[in-house]
């Protein structure tokens, strides 16, 4: 495969669908193209997912179907050796990966620390691949999400007891950072929900202060959709400045819309979220503006789907020297391939974010795609509109070549 050196955006050819499907097989293709024409369909979204909670919990034999449709679509397998198969296989067309162990809502000391044990041991084993790979971290996944919530607010005033919780906290972070770094594998520290903002921020940026002095390890995430979040980025680059050490931001738009309107208004507070659409894509694109700044460029993935949020950042990236240190991509698994792999092609640094895990414990994941997926209905539209397009062409070729 040729490859490209430097970022330029004729290169970049997001129609080009044989190179965004081509790492597909037609029988992956085609259950691809059958789970998005179903996930079109919001009522049937909704009933799936009540039915797939019902049915697991009530332990009915449905994993199955689950396996056949939307996991093998959106997780890239049940354990960490299935999931490093699609890391190689991603690693022939230059997409990285950013390696995620599906572990949500247990909420013990125990479950907290086997969490840990395993993304250490997913340091260990990604560190052996090929490509330039990242883990996400969700601090819900190491630390009681009551205790964050109820610290948020206070967080230089804590309490000797609430003092070694969160230390025990830190240490928990530290371990992976520091194996991380020392493995050259990066860290993106994920956000969540608003309620949890403030202790996400503080982590991340002892993190950064003691992994970020010479190369960037570590990387906050910024959810775009939050009003506060323009002035936070220009508070990062002052702490940065002042405490020596280089702000790592993945920027999204934030996965949790309708959530944190209904918590707002359930506590009568105002909603910490853009109230449209296009405040959200002019807030996005405006921290993008401030991290592609050409005098002072930051180290930046764009963990984005949008087209166009692209297309201005690669614009942006001219006006900087070296662009292709300070600017990174990450999709979805399962989602945008058009955009992935016609980036890698065009020689970006792209990586797809790959879970991997238990069925039972990939549901809640699973099925957040299938609504996000829903709730975007024209884009959703164009992924099926792609996939329809490839498989077309694949058929017509068979056809020809017969
Ligand atoms: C690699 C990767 C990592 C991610 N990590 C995280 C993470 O750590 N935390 C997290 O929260 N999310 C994360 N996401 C999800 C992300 O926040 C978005 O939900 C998702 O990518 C869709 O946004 P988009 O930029 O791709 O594109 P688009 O489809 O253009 O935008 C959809 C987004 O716009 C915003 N939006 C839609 N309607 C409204 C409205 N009425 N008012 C205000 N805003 C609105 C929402 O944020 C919605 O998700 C990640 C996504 C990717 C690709």
């Amino acid at each position: 495969m040729e490859l490209r050196s430097q970022l330029n955006e004729s290169l970049f050819k997001p129609n080009d669908l044989e190179t965004a499907f081509r790492y597909k097989s037609d029988d992956e293709l085609s259950r691809t193209r059958m789970v998005y024409s179903l996930i079109r369909y919001p009522w049937l979204v909704k009933v799936f997912s009540k039915l797939i909670i019902v049915a697991m919990k009530l332990k009915l034999p449905v994993k199955g179907l689950i396996r056949q449709t939307l996991f093998r679509v959106f997780i890239a397998g049940e354990n960490l050796e299935q999931a490093l198969i699609e890391v190689s296989r991603l690693q022939r067309y230059q997409v990285h990966v950013v390696l995620d162990y599906v572990a949500e809502g247990e909420q013990s000391d125990i479950a907290f620390e086997r969490n840990q044990k395993t993304i250490l041991n997913n340091i260990r084993r990604i560190a052996e691949q090929k490509g330039h790979h990242f883990i996400s971290l969700k601090l819900s996944g190491l630390a009681d999400i009551n205790f964050m919530t109820s610290v948020n607010d206070k967080l230089d005033a804590l309490n000797k007891e609430e003092q070694i919780k969160w230390e025990k906290l830190l240490k928990r972070v530290d371990d992976i950072c520091a194996l991380a770094s020392r493995n050259g594998i990066g860290v993106y520290i994920d956000a969540e929900t608003y309620a949890t903002q403030n202790v996400y921020d503080r982590v991340a940026e002892e993190m950064m202060e003691t992994y970020n002095s010479s190369k960037v390890n570590v990387y906050n995430t910024l959810q775009m959709y939050l009003c506060d979040r323009q002035e936070y980025l220009q508070s990062l680059f002052s702490k940065a400045e002042k405490r020596g050490f280089i702000p790592g931001i993945k920027l999204v738009r934030g996965a949790y819309v309708e959530y944190e309107r209904a918590q707002a208004k359930a506590k009568g507070k105002n909603s910490p979220v853009w109230s449209n659409k296009e405040e959200t894509d002019a807030s996005f694109d405006k921290a993008v503006a401030m991290c592609l700044d050409p005098l002072k460029p930051r180290y930046t993935c764009l963990a984005t789907h949008n087209e166009s949020s692209i297309l201005k950042a690669i614009e942006l990236s001219h006006l900087i020297n070296e662009p292709e240190r300070y600017l990174k991509f990450s999709q979805l698994y399962g989602m945008s391939d058009n955009l992935s792999f016609n980036l890698a092609f065009a020689g970006m640094d792209v990586s797809k974010y790959l879970p991997y895990g238990e069925i039972e414990k990939a549901v809640p994941y699973m099925l957040r795609r299938a609504e996000e997926n829903t709730s975007i209905g024209a884009q959703t539209n164009r992924e099926l509109e792609m996939i329809d397009k490839e498989y077309t062409r694949r058929q017509s070729l068979r056809h020809r070549n017969k």
